[in-house]
């Protein structure tokens, strides 16, 4: 078995830049070999107190900025939340305003219409005491194109 190239393997894992196709087959030889599992077991110790000892700089300005981001994150989605908010105060007093516009209107329709129907029922009521003053009357056509209309008394 080629445990130099597996021990490379070992390598890119434990500096996580191994990918998992090759992580499973890396597991699988740990499983069988001593020599692998001792140098796999070797290098994570090394690794894992590196780690501990160093806190690399740029992990720092990663944090830093991902805080950064999400602060703003939070500021935008404060910002979009309230012009959502700001807009719909404004449509609901729009609405508001023009429905009170509209019962306004509606109301002066109204109006106009029951001083209209009053009109014509004075209307009405003037051509019915008009009609029943007038007498009666007899209307009779002759074949000459005379009209002789008289009052029946
Ligand atoms: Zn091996």
């Amino acid at each position: 078995m080629n445990c130099d190239k597996n021990k490379e393997l070992i390598q890119l894992y434990v500096d996580g830049e191994l990918d998992r196709e090759k992580e499973a087959y890396i597991f699988t030889h740990l499983s069988g070999c001593n020599e692998c599992r001792l140098f796999f077991r070797t290098l994570n110790t090394i690794s894992l107190n590196i780690r501990k000892e160093e806190f690399p700089n740029e992990l720092e300005t990663r944090i830093f900025n991902s805080l950064i981001e999400k602060e703003t994150k939070l500021k935008n989605k404060f910002f979009t939340k309230a012009f959502v908010r700001a807009v719909s105060y404004a449509a609901a007093l729009f609405l508001l305003v023009a429905s009170i516009f509209l019962y306004g209107q509606v109301n002066d329709y109204k109006l106009i219409t029951v001083g209209m129907n009053q009109q014509i029922k004075s209307q009405a009521q003037t051509i019915d005491l008009l009609y029943n003053t007038l007498p009666p009357t007899v209307v009779q056509a002759k074949f000459n194109h005379e009209i002789i209309v008289r009052a029946k008394m």
